[in-house]
């Protein structure tokens, strides 16, 4: 069946008030902007709490479903056949039609759901729920009403036109992007970075990024992972500004002064230093890290106490209460996991202490990085000075 026109829900932007358009305009310009790459011409619009998708010339539907699919704010994508309005008569034809292009291989148990947004159409839902059941039954003698749980549910949407449709696809959820500000995600090539940007951009959040790597310890091939892992999450959020980090000058002098079960809490805080810069130079209102309480010495609660006490702005970390195969259930939904399992050197990985503190007191932490001081300021500087900008789309 070649559908000409979508249906598009969107769940929580209904409960907005009187902010509610600016976050419907959102959502329509995104969906603009996302089907613009596709093959095809649509036309988008907004209409008494839907959104449209008229589409006018040939297109790929799967390319076209998919690529909704990944527009946060949309709850449910609808394929509908539109037809003028008209009598129960009429609408029983081309219902009865429906479903026979639909459901070629028939029997199947059905309900009928109607709708009616148009309140001056001259029957109620239950009369259209009724009369369309019993010409669905006339017409395929096969078929059976189930109301409680029926394979196919019949949705009849009466507005200015008459809207059929069975398929409701699962959209992405959450709020359209950018609705909330902006983001800077601390984003290495592991598992859990990636989603952890992946669940803050479904709240409305546009992200930046930043990586750090320390040549020639780490690879070009790592760093090249980490621009794959940025262009898999811009397919969600669109283009993504990764700013690179060499940090192998800040680590050197860190295991060079400091006590060693120390050097990733240490390390870490510089981090989250030099991505607090990047954030503010980029009016980001937050940070991002893939923290999960308990995941390994340096993200228990008394180390990331002390990762976060060099932070003034919130740092955002989704996956604090998550399992570690529920994120990768996540990662692979989201098409990161592939890459992001793909065995190259990680910076915090190359410098690690045999037994790292667990429960690092920030006293003590503070007290080793005075080692630091005489060559710290200088080091930060030139490692931002330096930075590499990558532009990732995808
Ligand atoms: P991930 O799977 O995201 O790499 P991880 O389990 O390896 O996380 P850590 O290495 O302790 O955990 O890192 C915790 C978080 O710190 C990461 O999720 C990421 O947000 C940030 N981070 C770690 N290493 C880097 C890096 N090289 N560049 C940027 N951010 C990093
Ligand atoms: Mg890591």
């Amino acid at each position: 069946m070649i559908f000409k026109k979508f249906l598009i829900k969107y769940a929580e932007i209904g409960v907005k008030g009187k902010n509610r358009y600016l976050f419907e305009n959102s959502l329509v310009n995104h969906i603009r902007h996302s089907l613009k790459r596709l093959e095809g011409s649509f036309q988008v619009y907004k209409e008494q709490g839907r959104i449209f998708i008229d589409c006018l010339a040939d297109y790929d539907y799967e390319e076209t479903v998919d690529c909704l699919s990944r527009i946060f704010g949309i709850s449910g994508i609808c394929p509908v056949v539109e037809i003028p309005q008209c009598g129960l008569e009429e609408m029983g034809r081309n219902l009865v039609e429906f479903v026979s292009e639909m459901y070629p291989a028939g029997p199947r148990t059905f309900k009928v759901c109607a709708r009616r947004s148009e309140k001056a159409y001259p029957y109620d839902s239950m009369q259209i729920n009724r009369e369309m059941g019993g010409m669905i039954l006339d017409a395929f003698p096969d078929w059976k009403v189930d109301v409680h749980s029926p394979e196919v549910e019949l949705v009849v949407e009466v507005r200015k036109s008459i809207y059929l449709y069975s398929l409701i696809l699962p959209g992405a959820g959450g709020l359209p992007l950018g609705t909330a500000g902006k983001a800077m995600l601390l984003l290495s090539g592991g598992i859990d970075s990636p989603v952890a940007g992946y669940m803050i951009a479904r709240r409305g959040v546009s992200l930046d990024a930043v990586y750090f790597h320390a040549p020639p310890y780490t690879s070009e091939r790592a760093k090249q992972k980490v621009v794959d892992l940025a262009k898999i999450i811009a397919r969600y959020t669109g283009t993504i500004y990764l700013h690179v980090v060499n940090f192998t000058d800040i680590q050197l002098a860190i295991y060079d002064k400091c006590p060693h079960d120390e050097l990733t809490i240490i390390m870490r805080r510089y981090m989250m230093r030099i991505a607090e810069h990047f954030a503010k130079e980029g009016e980001c209102l937050g940070l991002v890290t893939g923290e999960s309480i308990g995941q390994v010495a340096s993200q228990t609660m008394q180390s990331l106490a002390c990762t976060n006490a060099v932070c003034t702005l919130p740092v955002y970390r989704p996956l604090a209460a998550l399992d570690k195969q529920d994120i990768i259930n996540i990662s692979e939904k989201i098409g990161a996991y592939e890459t992001s399992i793909l065995p190259y050197e990680d910076c915090c990985t190359i410098f690690v202490a045999k037994h790292p503190v667990t429960k690092p007191n920030l006293k003590v932490i503070e007290k080793s990085e005075e080692n630091l001081k005489d060559v710290i300021d200088e080091l930060m500087e030139k490692a931002i000075a330096e930075a590499e900008l990558i532009q990732c789309f995808q």
